[in-house]
């Protein structure tokens, strides 16, 4: 993520910055927001890359890194995957991340993490993630793992347009969130 998008970020919202320091002492809950190939991989659909993009792989990358030392703690991981029915369009975005479809899966250096047990996986069909967690009885399938997991502190990798979402919810219920520097 470039420095002034954090810099205007921090304008708006308390959004934390801090080097990566994972402390046994603090439940801490990895959050990998839409790293699909839709996404993310070369020629994967209308919104993915149409070359190799160092700011994605590099994204992926450390994605990779840390999913495996959660994986190896057990520490929880949350992946949100964007995934939309073929008749319901998300404007104003071309259609893209069809359920059922390639686009909408993990990227294939994390696919493994779906038979991971400390692993949440969760198809959502509209950007804002912490919507696309509210299950048809109203519970929150994001907000549960937070509480299930005792999480206080969250590692996100993701878009910007989550943050907005999701950053005052988590401090109601006093976790704090912080974003990957890209
Ligand atoms: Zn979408």
């Amino acid at each position: 993520m470039a420095s002034s998008t954090i810099e205007l970020l921090k304008e708006e919202l308390p959004v934390n910055q801090e080097s990566l320091v994972l402390s046994e002492d603090v439940k801490t809950g990895l959050v990998l927001v839409d790293i699909v190939n839709g996404f993310c991989t070369v020629g994967s659909g209308n919104l993915a890359p149409t070359q190799p993009d160092e700011q994605i792989s590099g994204m992926v990358d450390e994605s990779v890194k840390l999913a495996r030392v959660f994986c190896e703690k057990k520490w929880p991981i949350f992946a949100f995957l964007d995934s939309h029915h073929p008749d319901i369009p998300e404007p104003p975005y071309p259609p893209h991340c069809i359920a059922g479809t390639n686009e909408s899966k993990l990227v294939p250096a994390l696919e493994w993490l779906e038979n991971e047990p400390n692993a949440t996986l969760r198809c959502k069909d509209c950007i804002d993630g912490f919507l696309g967690s509210i299950e048809k009885d109203g519970s929150n399938l994001f907000i549960d793992w937070v509480r299930n997991n005792q999480i206080k502190k969250v590692y996100a990798l993701m878009y910007v347009c989550w943050i907005l979402c999701v950053q005052h919810c988590l401090q109601e219920i006093g976790v704090y969130l912080f974003l990957w520097r890209m």
